[in-house]
């Protein structure tokens, strides 16, 4: 997969990764345009290094309309102390700075969708451009890997940190005790509907530890998800060595998604009445949700009925929903794996 193109990356940072202390700066992608001819994306980065250690690389808004990576990220960049710190932090808050601006999943540029665009193009659009410098820059200097997502405008989810069954076992138990250490109030054993163009298959393909998280959702951040945002990141800087102390644990609940069961998408247009909530279970054949035809009164709803015995580990934001959309997403309640 990682075809590394020898054409050298468009992308500049304004700071020199390799320094000591704090840095806050940009990394400066050209972009010509209507408003700006010799215009540029300037994409915040903030490095803190202090002396020899790991290296982890911490990034939020891979998807432009998930919140709680920024709202961690940005008030980390701002308060973490060189002195606490034992080797680096790249911390990228707004990884697909366009659609974050924009407040939008994917950019308003290309609309390009930057966890399908990995491992990027050096002469592809913006946001393939954005990806093959994570790929072959900023990825390369770092032993751990948290990419924050939650649900953005059209999912929400049961906030976890999560990790993928990988074909590298010792990787594999590597990226779970970080996903342990993140201690969300759940831990999931990942499985992606499409894992190709993600930078999860990325990192994980260059043998690092990568942890990722979906803490949340319906296009906001709410105080507690925020909350478990900042506590995981310190925790996992904690569990690289990276800061001092043990990580502040809680409580986890570890979930599985044993196969492709667990994903429901509609086949209708309509409203959808959910029959459970977030965190709630539900038997194999139970009703998960009705979706309402909305032209006239008088017509019956379609059923959705569970796959597999589960809990409600994700479901769709807002109230309408369309033929093609993931409606739910179910996961069992596993031992630590
Ligand atoms: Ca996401």
């Amino acid at each position: 997969m990682l075809t590394a193109s020898p054409r050298p990356s468009p992308v500049t940072p304004t700071i020199d990764l390799s320094a000591q202390g704090v840095q806050h700066g940009h990394l400066r992608l050209p972009y010509s345009r209507d408003d700006s001819a010799w215009g540029s994306v300037m994409i915040p980065i903030c490095v803190i290094a202090n002396g020899d250690g790991p290296t982890a690389l911490l990034t939020g808004a891979n998807h432009g309309d998930e919140y709680e990576g920024p709202a961690a990220l940005f008030e980390l960049a701002r308060t973490l102390d060189p002195a606490e710190v034992s080797g680096r932090v790249i911390i990228v808050p707004a990884l697909n700075y366009p659609a974050f601006r924009a407040g939008t999943r994917t950019s308003p540029i290309d609309k390009g969708n930057m966890n399908r665009s990995f491992p990027g193009r050096p002469d592809g659009n913006v946001t393939e451009k954005i990806a093959d410098y994570v790929t072959r820059h900023l990825v390369p200097l770092a032993d751990i890997v948290l990419d924050f997502h939650s649900g953005g405008k059209t999912l929400d989810f049961l906030p976890y940190a999560a990790a993928h069954e990988l074909p590298d076992k010792a990787q594999e138990v590597r990226c779970f005790a970080a996903v342990a250490a993140f201690s969300a109030p759940y831990s999931m054993k990942m499985l992606e509907i499409d894992a190709v163009g993600m930078l999860d298959t990325t990192v994980e393909e260059m043998g690092k530890v990568f942890v990722t998280t979906e803490l949340g959702g319906a296009g906001t951040a709410s105080a507690r998800s925020i909350g478990i945002a900042r506590r995981g990141a310190g925790n996992l800087l904690k569990h690289a060595g990276i800061l001092a102390g043990t990580p502040e644990t809680a409580p986890t609940r570890w979930l599985d998604m044993p196969s492709a069961d667990c994903f429901s998408f509609a086949q209708d247009d309509g409203l959808i009445a959910f029959e459970r909530d977030l965190g709630e279970s539900v038997r194999a054949g139970e009703v998960i949700a009705r979706i309402y035809p909305i032209g006239k009164t008088g017509l019956a709803p379609a059923e959705y009925r569970a796959a597999m015995d589960g809990v409600l580990a994700a479901r769709h934001v807002p109230g309408l929903i369309k033929a093609g959309d993931c409606l739910s997403v179910l996961a069992v309640l596993t031992e630590a794996p």
